[in-house]
């Protein structure tokens, strides 16, 4: 199996690293990533401007490709540039930090893994929830369990899973669940404070999940309970429940296309 591997932390993060060393025992691994953070970078991509990419070498042995773009970037110059042959695989992360309920749409860690889906690989994004030390590499011994475990019973090429390791508290992880995206709203606030030449700026700083209150059956709430919560994401942002009621409300132009499916082309 050929697996790319990227993640929205830089080629250099520890995550991804921990994350390479449990992947080479599923396939071959090829690194693509950006050359800094790009974190919440969402599924943005470069398109004004070149995109530079240079072999990086750790301990004198080739580590992989980086990229001063996105992650969207990454995948998508790996597949259609810098790699002999497109992956089965599109594994992104582990990103420092949860990518749980509103934080999925931000996220550069699933974004990547989106992009992956999109050009049709299988595709899994693994995060790992935010705390004051991070191991990674007992984290990747989950998440490599988990990720075997979402092969083994099927993930089609196309298709998306996100993974979520609580952070690594005695006795945690408790187990596996899977869980649909929270939809619960961030307590936000912005810090307003003053430059040097007294000119306001702001500063987002209550963009917390740790201030939700979740009480439906989430991956936040997965996460916050102990668990690794594995969800099945699409692309398609269509909302179906209202679909078909749109089209029966009064248009003031005649309606084209009227029957066909939302993701066919116009
Ligand atoms: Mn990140």
């Amino acid at each position: 199996m050929r697996i790319l591997l990227t993640n929205d932390d830089g080629i250099l993060a520890p995550g991804l690293a921990a994350m390479y060393r449990r992947l080479t025992a599923l396939g071959h691994v090829d690194v693509v990533a950006p050359e800094s953070g790009q974190s919440a970078a969402a599924h943005s991509i470069t398109v004004r401007y070149p995109i530079m990419s240079r072999q990086v070498h750790v301990g004198g042995e080739f580590h992989g490709y980086s990229v001063e773009g996105s992650p969207a970037d990454c995948v998508k110059l790996a597949i259609h540039a810098l790699l002999d042959a497109p992956p089965d695989l599109v594994v992104s992360g582990i990103n420092a930090g949860e990518n749980v309920g509103i934080h999925v749409l931000y996220s550069g860690t699933v974004a990547a893994a989106a992009e992956g889906a999109l050009q049709g690989c299988r595709a899994i994004a693994v995060s790992l929830e935010y705390a004051d030390e991070l191991d990674f590499d007992r984290a990747a011994e989950h998440a490599i369990a988990v990720i075997r475990d979402v092969l083994d019973n099927g993930l089609a090429p196309g298709e998306l899973v996100s993974i979520n390791i609580p952070a690594l508290r005695p006795g945690w992880p408790r187990g596996v669940r899977v869980a649909g995206q929270s939809t619960a709203r961030l307590s936000e606030t912005f810090e307003r404070r003053n430059d040097p030449q007294g000119r306001p700026y702001y500063w987002l700083s209550g963009n917390l999940l740790r201030d939700v209150q979740e009480t439906a059956d989430t991956d936040l709430r997965a996460v916050r309970e102990g668990y690794i919560a594995v969800t099945p994401l699409m692309v398609n942002l269509t909302d179906p429940s209202r679909l078909s009621a749109m089209r029966d409300w009064p248009w003031s132009w005649p309606q084209s296309g009227g029957g066909c499916g939302a993701a066919e082309p116009t």
